[in-house]
């Protein structure tokens, strides 16, 4: 990439709980992408679901970032906070005709196979009280990720018509996620693989919107013996700041740095420096997961 162009990248936690291992990688890989490409680096609190985020995680998500010297620029942005800009991206997205509201339940999709048949799209009596889904198209959504390579979704008959407002009223991920990085300009988004199946619908909402596309760049994701993503669902545990040096170490390992040995000893700043200026995204391993055990 040409080190002049503008470089905004970002780091989006859910304030679910504490940092653990598997968002201070997301974190890391996001940071040193950026500041090895002169860019900016900033901090999104995707704070959409409050029943689910205690109210203590957000600062401890931000504490948690200072002590491993991860520094963001500007103001964090509260996804609380923005909910008439989400209102409207729905308002134009009605415009076009796109939104219809669906009251199918959880069970009657697992009846569809799993993918949503986009049967409310057509229903002419009123539907009180369900969810607002978009509609797609029958399209091959691709692009190209920096670390897994050419990816392509039949978004109509992989995904279906998704889900945009909640039956409980609250906006969802996927547009807020797309709203945000219109709005903070994004240019390169780096996350977990997790997330690598949702992109071709940000993408298809991206282009519903007429905003820029970013860059996506999905790392593994790291999973516990079980095979289960380190999350606060499976009890991963709270990254320790007396531990940053030796967990930055071993993040730097897991994301195929191969940091120097004469590294032990070093303190937050002097690894994320040399992580930085040794910064190389095509090293990061081409998979989707790795044993938290095995780095
Ligand atoms: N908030 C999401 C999470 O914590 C990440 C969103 C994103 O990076 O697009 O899993």
């Amino acid at each position: 990439m040409n080190a002049d162009a503008t470089y905004i990248g970002r780091f989006a936690p859910s304030p679910s709980g504490p940092l653990h291992f598997g968002s201070l990688l997301a974190a890391l890989a996001s940071f040193l992408d950026a500041r090895a490409n002169k860019g900016q680096w900033l901090l999104r609190m995707e704070d959409l679901d409050p029943a689910r985020e205690p109210p203590e995680a957000a600062d401890q998500i931000l504490r948690c970032l200072e002590q491993f010297s991860l520094h963001w620029d500007d103001e964090v942005l509260y996804q609380s906070h923005r909910f008439e800009a989400y209102a409207e991206a729905l308002d134009r997205l009605r415009e076009k005709g796109l939104i219809y509201a669906c009251d199918c339940t959880r069970q009657q999709i697992q009846a569809m196979g799993g993918v949503y048949d986009n049967r409310c799209r057509h229903r002419k009596d009123q539907v009180i009280g369900g969810a607002l889904r978009v509609q797609t198209q029958n399209i091959q959504v691709s692009f190209d990720d920096r670390i897994q390579g050419e990816q392509s979704q039949d978004l109509l008959y992989e995904c279906g018509d998704f889900v945009l407002v909640r039956k409980d009223g609250l906006f969802a991920y996927q547009l807020a996620v797309v709203v945000d990085d219109a709005f903070q300009q994004i240019t390169d988004v780096v996350r977990g693989f997790d997330l690598i199946e949702s992109t071709p619908r940000q993408i298809y909402l991206q282009q519903c919107l007429a905003y820029p596309l970013p860059r996506y760049a999905h790392i593994p994701v790291v999973v516990n013996n079980e095979g289960q993503k380190l999350s606060k669902q499976h009890f991963a545990d709270a990254v320790n700041p007396r531990q940053a040096s030796e967990l930055l170490l071993k993040a730097l390992h897991f994301l195929g740095q191969n940091p120097d040995p004469a590294l032990a000893g070093a303190n937050s700043s002097e690894l994320l420096a040399w992580g930085i200026a040794h910064w190389d995204i095509q090293a990061v391993p081409k998979l989707a997961n790795i044993r938290h055990e095995s780095v």
